[in-house]
């Protein structure tokens, strides 16, 4: 990209008045200046255009889930997001663009009082890189900290990302207001920051589904050496998703489908009231699923019957 296209870029639109204290040097020098009081967690995730999303996806949409799926990470720590800094690669230099890009960026950002403090902007393929930085207490969510026994629990609803996504590539002009509820649900994914932030010192381990909670979940129980049974008959569906898909495809989607960015995380049996709680308190519904149990992988349960879940989730260098 030509230097003044680039500078003009940085300039017009990622360049903002800092409001935190404690940046001491942000967007316009050689590198950001943070004062860090203590611990900090630190994720970067990449999104990659016909990757990650199907190339005619708003501007805007991209600028949002770029960050929401850093701070999903995050918040699957248990940590509060601070800073955050943008490698971005685009064809062109389309102010336009650009423009819808940074206000989906900064609507999410402002929400959760995340600071842009530096970054790339070269030509190339369309892709973003976030980093995201923030503060963990001595308690971090871990994937490793399951124990059998453990109840297993899921924020919102599952399924619907991959619905909307699903729908997302049909005619729009066919679609529902239910199919449309799920391709924004795909579109502007909300990372669970406030409830990662609760969980902490209550849950043991946590993650965020990106993959799908069968994989997701199999995750916790790798790390935490043991396996998880669920009942399929307990997954929160929401009304979008079984109003636009029959029974078992919706039950399919939500076993398997990514990008919903819910927590799953798992808390002694003793501490259910005090997830309801708190669960009640950030205004974000939380379902029991199931439980960690002795063994390995992912079992489901429905009508009495019990059987294996295979992961089925999205794997970039699977062949
Ligand atoms: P350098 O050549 O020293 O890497 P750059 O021209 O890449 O400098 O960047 C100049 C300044 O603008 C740096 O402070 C950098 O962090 C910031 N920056 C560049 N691109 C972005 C972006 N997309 N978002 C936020 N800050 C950016
Ligand atoms: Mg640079």
């Amino acid at each position: 990209m030509q230097r003044s296209g680039e500078f003009e870029i940085i300039e017009r639109f990622f360049t903002r008045p800092v409001t935190d204290p404690a940046i001491e040097v942000g967007v316009g020098d050689d590198a950001a200046v943070v004062d860090v009081a203590g611990r900090l967690a630190i994720a970067v995730d990449t999104i990659v255009a016909g990757t990650h999303f199907p190339e005619p996806m708003p501007a805007r949409a991209i600028g949002h889930r770029v960050l929401a799926v850093n701070l999903s990470d995050l918040a699957a720590l248990g940590s509060r997001p601070r800073w955050a800094t943008l490698a971005l690669s685009l064809p062109a230099s389309d102010m336009v663009w650009v423009e819808e890009f940074a206000a989906g960026f900064f609507a999410l950002a402002d929400q959760h009082g995340v600071s842009l403090i530096g970054g790339d902007t070269v030509r190339g393929p369309l892709a973003a890189t976030v980093q995201v930085m923030g503060d963990v207490g001595d308690a971090p969510l871990l994937r490793s900290a399951g124990r059998v026994g453990d109840l297993v629990f899921v924020s919102g609803s599952l399924g619907d990302s991959a619905a909307g996504l699903a729908r997302a590539g049909g005619e729009a002009e066919l679609n529902s207001p239910e199919a449309e509820a799920l391709i924004e649900r795909f579109r502007y994914p909300e990372p669970r920051v406030d409830l990662g932030l609760a969980l902490g010192g209550i849950a043991r381990a946590a993650i965020d589904i990106s993959d799908g909670l069968v994989v997701d979940l199999g995750r916790i129980c790798a790390q935490s050496r043991c396996g998880a049974e669920i009942g399929l008959d307990s997954l929160p569906l929401s009304a979008a998703l079984r109003a636009e898909f029959s029974g078992d495809q919706a039950t399919e989607l939500a076993l398997h489908g990514g990008d919903d960015y819910e927590l799953c995380f798992t808390a002694a049996p003793a501490d259910a009231a005090a997830i309801e709680d708190l669960a009640a308190r950030v205004g974000i519904p939380v379902t029991q699923i199931g439980r960690l149990i002795e063994g390995s992988g992912v079992a489901g349960s429905s009508g009495g019957k019990r059987f294996d879940l295979v992961p089925a989730g999205f794997g970039h260098f699977e062949t």
